[in-house]
Order: structure tokens, then sequence, then C-alpha cells
């Protein structure tokens, strides 16, 4: 869903396209645009971007396809596309992401963006997570705790920007820390 990756991106204040275009009239070296974040991509990383505003809370969360994974190629043997449909599976449901504390919260959609689309030339390869919930009584919630670190041990590290009603904040979440405080 790029258009709220776009508005999560300028709500975030951070450029969606890390990659400038090359200027070829100058005879430059060519850049991949397109390519967005891709100095991002680092195994066992992953970015969660967060917005509430009212009642909805818009989540955006990049990774390498590798941490879910354990590959980052199209799957070709059964095994491999037994764990691709898995996984697949798996992101249809908001609790794979998160539990909401403190209030009732509906996924209104989920989507994942064309997952082979944005591999690399060198056959990296990022999934793009887009989540749009709709909340009763939002000012109750108190936390989110996240579940991916339970289900996929590859990953290792969580950089967290959210956009709260009190303000903007940046952290760090591991197995060890699991939870984002709200309110
Ligand atoms: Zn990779």
């Amino acid at each position: 869903m790029r258009l709220m990756h776009s508005i999560l991106s300028m709500i975030l204040g951070f450029s969606l396209m890390s990659v400038t275009y090359a200027d070829k009239a100058d005879g430059g070296h060519e850049q991949h645009a397109g390519h967005r974040h891709h100095d991002a991509h680092v195994h066992g990383m992953a970015t969660l971007d967060l917005v509430m505003d009212g009642e909805a809370l818009m989540i955006h969360l990049q990774s390498p396809l590798m941490n879910f994974l354990g590959f980052e190629h199209q799957p070709e043997t059964a095994q491999q596309k037994h764990i691709y449909r898995d996984m697949l599976q798996q992101f249809e449901l908001l609790e794979t992401l998160l539990t909401v504390e403190g209030a009732s919260c509906h996924a209104e959609s989920i989507e994942i963006d064309d997952v082979f689309a944005n591999q690399n030339e060198a056959g990296h390869t990022d999934i793009d997570i887009s989540y749009f919930l709709r909340c009763e009584q939002p000012d109750k919630i108190t936390g989110l705790q996240i579940n991916l670190f339970d289900i996929y041990n590859r990953l290792e590290l969580l950089q967290v920007q959210m956009v709260l009603p009190s303000g903007q904040q940046q952290l760090e979440l591991n197995p060890q820390r699991t939870t984002l405080r709200i309110n």
C-alpha cells in the first residue's frame, strides 16, 4: 500500500526515496532509483513506523525477508514454498505483529507489498507490510506488545518511530524488550 507508506513517511518526516536519481547527462554513475531504504537492509534488523491519529492507528513494517523466511529468493523447493505460504498467512493476522493493551482495535486492512518486486541486484529482498487499525477508545491504549520476536527468532532489533498524540518518539525493541508504552 504505497499511499499509506508515503503518508506515514511524510508524517514521520523522513524521505521515502533514500536514493537520488542519477544525472545521466552528467555521465555520473547510475543509481538504482526505487530501491528505497537500500541502506537499511541489515539482516536481523527491521523498522516499524507507527502513527496514531484519533481512532486510527497506521503501522508500517519493513524488514529483510531473511528475518521471516531464512532466505530472500523466490521460493523454489516444496519446503521453501511452504515456509513462504506460511509467512503470508501469518501476516494476515494482526496478532503476528502485535497485541494492543488497554483498548480494542481491529485491523481494517493488512497489505503486503509485492514481495519480490523489492529484490535488488545482489538478491536481497525487503518485505513491506502496512496495517490500518481502527481502535475504540484509543486514549485507553496503554501499550503495544510486539509479538514478532516470539514467532521469528532471526529478528534481533526493531527500530521504532512513533507519532502519538503525546509527541514523536524513537526507540528500539529487541527480544528482551518487546513492549511499546503508550500514554
Ligand atoms: Zn538480505
